[in-house]
């Protein structure tokens, strides 16, 4: 069934289509017509003789549009959104930070920019080099021995580590049969283990927001292939018992894998290599900064310790007399291949030329400066919002709905409201152990001002709530480009194709 047919199959009165209508712009198949073109091409007397059976016979289907049309209607789709050139943007977990131009500006570069993946080897010397260079970086950076690139994002990075882990074990005929995952993971670790085919356990957090060390050590036993633990965690909190936890997983054979998505905490101050870990992914687009809202691109390298260095999947990019090779076979441990060609090269250039414009000593303010900011605005706020797990924070805050008990205004709207003021909301919901979490990470690259500005719009938000004006968080936002959605339709029932 091709898009145009399936595109019947939905009713036209779906929430989604009626909402994008109200704010007046068309879809572009709605704007398109056969007669007009942006390009000015000639009438063709070729016959279909040349290239035989491949020559198409169905129109493509794509919409006719002028220049400006295209340009205004994507221009104007894009003012409706927001985004972190706009303003803050706290998503916790997320790492919403300003992305430098710089790095734009070498990933567009021609001689990057218009690279083909089969293009012959001595014409690609530049870009092999590039992540040969960015590789060492980053073993640099996390002192550990061995690095996979290709891996699309966080979550398939997750994937990698694991399937190194279970090829570890299935090359020493040690069939184990369990992962173990704290009940504050991210999704995507539970969904990584049941993806590798093993069976998930789940170890409760303790009553500071750290995994339950007592509960683990039970836990632990010759069925467990790996911990999936997160440092720092999703509560915004360093694992103190890291360096325990460690020794009590090698102790049963079990790794340790480590969900680096919060890097951006300790980056340039603590090397992953030295807290036991076994294999970790890393978050490009998060701590090392590439564009990424709305879903992409990402990129997830995986960092390995020498336990796991042979099981890594390839390509790899290996200089041999000088010269950048890639390494397509696969050697007798690999586990295989993960992803077409390299991975996300883009997202390589970017945090190459952010890793070195920083600097050692620049990465290490990363990381100082996300903690200070993330301190600021959870003591700035802790008497207004209330503060789940009490003492510092690391690079992110994590705020419950205590504070919003007896006012009949949740967690949602809170958020909604914010919008409302002007300022993307925090995550919500997550991390699921924690009452109408708030999870806000302010990033490092936000300035005083703008702290004081989102801490004064979320104090008069909560004295709002208090007293008693349920009003305003029932009826927001209105001041968005669409009003309250249905968020269950919105999740659940895409309309991603139009209907004529
Ligand atoms: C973002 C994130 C992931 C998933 O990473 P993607 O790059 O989005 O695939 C996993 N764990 C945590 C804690 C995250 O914040």
């Amino acid at each position: 069934m091709n898009s145009r047919s399936r595109a019947h199959s939905f009713k036209s009165d779906r929430n989604i289509i009626t909402e994008v209508k109200s704010v007046n712009q068309s879809l572009i198949f709605e704007l398109g017509s056969a007669e007009k073109s942006g390009v000015d091409v000639q009438d063709c007397d070729f016959s279909a003789n040349l290239i035989g059976d491949s020559f198409r016979k169905e129109k493509i289907g794509l919409p006719g549009l002028s220049e400006p049309e295209v340009i205004r209607h994507f221009v104007n789709l894009s003012k409706k959104n927001y985004s972190i050139d706009e303003g803050i943007y706290p998503l916790g977990s997320c790492t919403m930070k300003h992305n430098p131009r710089l790095n734009e500006k070498l990933a567009r570069l021609e001689g990057f920019a218009n690279l083909h993946p089969l293009q012959p080897i001595n014409t690609v010397q530049g870009i092999l080099e590039l992540m040969f260079e960015l590789s060492k970086n980053l073993l640099e950076i996390t002192g550990m021995d061995a690095v996979a690139l290709s891996p699309a994002a966080g979550a398939q990075g997750e994937l990698c580590g694991i399937l190194a882990i279970k090829q570890a074990f299935e090359k020493k005929g040690d069939n184990r049969s369990k992962i173990l995952v704290p009940d504050s993971a991210h999704g995507t670790n539970p969904s990584t283990a049941a993806l590798c085919g093993y069976d998930i356990e789940s170890i409760p957090s303790n009553s500071e927001g750290r995994i339950n060390f007592e509960i683990l050590k039970e836990k632990l036993n010759s069925q467990v292939a790996a911990l999936m633990l997160t440092n720092p965690n999703t509560c915004g909190l360093f694992e103190n018992d890291i360096l325990k936890i460690a020794e009590e997983v090698h102790n049963v054979g079990a790794y340790l894998y480590c969900d680096g998505a919060n890097f951006n905490a300790i980056v340039g101050k603590v090397k992953p290599s030295s807290l036991g870990i076994d294999a970790m992914h890393l978050n490009l687009h998060k701590t090392f900064s590439t564009p990424h809202g709305g879903g992409g691109p990402g990129s997830g390298p995986v960092v390995v310790s020498s336990r796991l260095s042979s099981y890594l999947p390839i390509p790899m990019v290996k200089m041999v007399n000088n010269k950048f090779e890639i390494i397509e076979k696969e050697s007798i441990d690999s586990f295989g291949r993960l992803k077409a060609f390299h991975g996300q090269v883009g997202t390589f250039i970017r945090a190459y030329a952010y890793i070195l414009s920083h600097g050692a000593d620049g990465l290490k303010q990363v990381a100082e400066d996300a903690v200070l900011n993330a301190n600021y605005i959870q003591s700035k706020l802790k008497k207004y919002l209330t503060v789940r797990y009490s003492g510092y924070c690391m690079h992110e805050v994590l705020f419950d709905d205590k504070f919003l008990k007896g006012t009949e205004v949740s967690t949602l709207d809170f958020a909604k409201a914010m919008i409302d003021k002007g300022i993307h909301p925090m995550t919500i919901y997550f991390p699921l152990i924690v009452s109408g979490a708030m999870l806000t990470e302010p990033t490092e690259t936000e300035s005083k001002k703008d702290l004081d500005d989102f801490c004064e719009k979320l104090i008069d938000l909560a004295e709002e709530a208090k007293s008693g004006n349920k009003n305003l968080f029932d009826s927001s936002p209105t001041k968005a480009v669409l009003g309250r959605l249905n968020e269950t339709a919105a999740a659940k029932d895409l309309v991603l194709t139009y209907s004529e």
